[in-house]
């Protein structure tokens, strides 16, 4: 029986390694992590992430080849197979050197393998990590480690995306393996391509050098978040020219050459990937005396800034130009529809504008947390603190309730809950102060209809 060992029971490391468990019953699959309550929520009825189809395959195999476990290293001994899939966050402090990936938690869980492995291992990066950072990981393994163990590095990025984890994990589009191009490495790395072949098309495992696959998540996730500035950029001519981004983008991706998917603008993309990816190439291209290709990658970030600040100033332009004491219905504060996270949501940056110039700001979203709103926007760099968010925000249980008695109302996040055939935008208007404004920040509405209702509305990348 093959052990598998997951360290780090995130975002990614719980659903990926769930999956693994649900396809191979012949495999044992332990998830560790420090966070105690992490833990106990992964072994309790509430899962602490959610995600679709996610409860049914972690409570059809957990405790049968799937466990979740605080004891990191009793599962390092036991495993044969380890995935590192830790947190790799932008460090926080200062600039330039301060976009790199903190490796600090990779650091950690490396050398907790090299002192407590007594049998050779394959470690697997799975975390998203700077191009280069498995030589690292095998300087300390090889370094603090018993000479007769062997350890060999795999990397194996995740491509998953929250909202949609468990479609992804089951039918990837692929799945990259990296490993050095020695016998060891490629020994190693046909141990995790039989896994993985075991309920995905041999085709779809895509096998190549460790550098080529550590730089290959990097750079997927910058082509997608390139998309996204790009659109979001034409998004702000069309609403100068009269143009419709959503005809733009269909007359763009009906081009077999571009294609229609990645192409909606917004108020800009979050969630803990795009941003931190592109900051992680920056730094590297900086690293690498490439200060052209820095300030290239750069732009796609500077864009997404950009992108939330001109929405938030046309809330208050249209507003008035004023929006002290107005209440302001925040629909949605996930970074995106489908799922509770919210690291690096554009309605962080939204909210918090609109409580510094004084709104009132009542905010529902259906998987997140008032504990977890009040979270974000006190955290240091929001530029919001306790007293003031107790003060000017309201979480509440539904959008009617956010709604009622607002001046207006904006879309953060597309939950479909929010759209026309799921909500009573007349009863909303109706409970309205008047004039009733709707900002539409991710193009779900109808904006003729709610017109008709008597909605004055302002939509991303449209002029009327
Ligand atoms: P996360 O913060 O949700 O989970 C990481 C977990 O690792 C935490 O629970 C933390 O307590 C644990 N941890 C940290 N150090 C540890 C240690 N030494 N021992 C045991 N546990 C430890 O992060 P995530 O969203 O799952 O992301 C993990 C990695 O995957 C990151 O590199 C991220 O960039 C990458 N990634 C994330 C996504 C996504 O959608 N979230 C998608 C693809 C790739």
């Amino acid at each position: 029986m093959v052990n598998i060992c997951c360290i780090g029971a995130g975002y990614v490391g719980g659903p990926s390694s769930a999956v693994i468990a649900y396809q191979c019953h012949d495999v044992n699959v332990t998830i560790v992590d420090l966070n105690q309550a992490r833990i106990d929520a992964w072994n309790s009825d509430k899962l602490p992430i959610y995600e679709p189809g996610l409860e049914e395959i972690v409570f059809s195999r957990r405790g049968k080849n799937l466990f979740f476990s605080t004891n990191v290293d009793q599962a390092i001994i036991d495993a044969d197979l380890i995935f590192v899939s830790v947190n790799t966050p932008t460090k926080k402090s200062g600039m330039g050197a301060g976009m790199a990936a903190d490796l600090a938690y990779i650091e950690t869980a490396t050398r907790r393998i090299a002192q407590v492995a007594t049998t050779s291992k394959v470690v697997i990066e799975k975390s998203t990590v700077p191009c280069r950072t498995a030589e690292s990981m095998r300087t300390i393994l090889e370094a603090n480690s018993n000479k007769d163990i062997r350890f060999d590095i795999l990397s194996n990025p995740e491509f998953l995306a929250e909202g949609t984890a468990i479609s992804d994990l089951t039918k990837p589009d692929r799945v990259l393996i990296g490993c050095l191009q020695t016998p060891e490495g490629i020994a190693a790395q046909k141990k995790l391509v039989d896994i993985y072949t075991r309920w995905i098309p041999q085709e779809r495992v895509i096998t190549m050098n460790l550098w080529s696959s550590e730089l290959s998540k990097l750079a997927a996730n910058a082509l997608l978040a390139q998309r996204i500035s790009s659109i979001n950029a034409l998004s702000a001519i069309c609403e100068a020219t009269g143009a419709d981004v959503d005809e733009v983008a269909y007359a763009c991706g009906t081009d077999s050459r571009i294609g229609p998917k990645f192409l909606k603008a917004s108020v800009g993309f979050g969630g803990s990937c795009f941003q931190k990816d592109i900051l992680n190439l920056v730094y590297l291209s900086e690293q690498l005396f490439l200060p052209e290709v820095a300030a290239y990658w750069k732009s796609v970030v500077t864009m997404n800034e950009y992108q939330k600040m001109r929405f938030t100033h046309r809330i208050v332009r249209t507003l008035f130009n004023t929006v002290t004491h107005k209440r302001i219905a925040l629909l949605g504060f996930a970074f995106k529809k489908d799922t509770g996270d919210t690291r690096e949501s554009a309605a962080i940056t939204l909210s918090s504008y609109l409580i510094q110039e004084q709104a009132r700001v009542a905010i529902y979203d259906p998987k997140v947390s008032a504990k977890q709103i009040m979270m974000d926007l006190t955290e240091p760099g929001v530029g919001t603190n306790e007293e003031t968010v107790k003060k000017h925000v309201e979480v509440c249980e539904s959008a009617y309730e956010a709604c009622a008695g607002a001046d207006a109302l904006v879309i953060c996040t597309e939950w479909d809950e929010f759209k026309m055939n799921q909500l009573d935008y007349q009863k909303i208007f109706d409970s309205m102060q008047k004039p009733a404004f709707i900002f539409d920040g991710r193009l779900i509405l109808d904006a003729p209809k709610l017109r008709e209702i008597g909605f004055r509305v302002e939509t991303i990348g449209k002029s009327v």
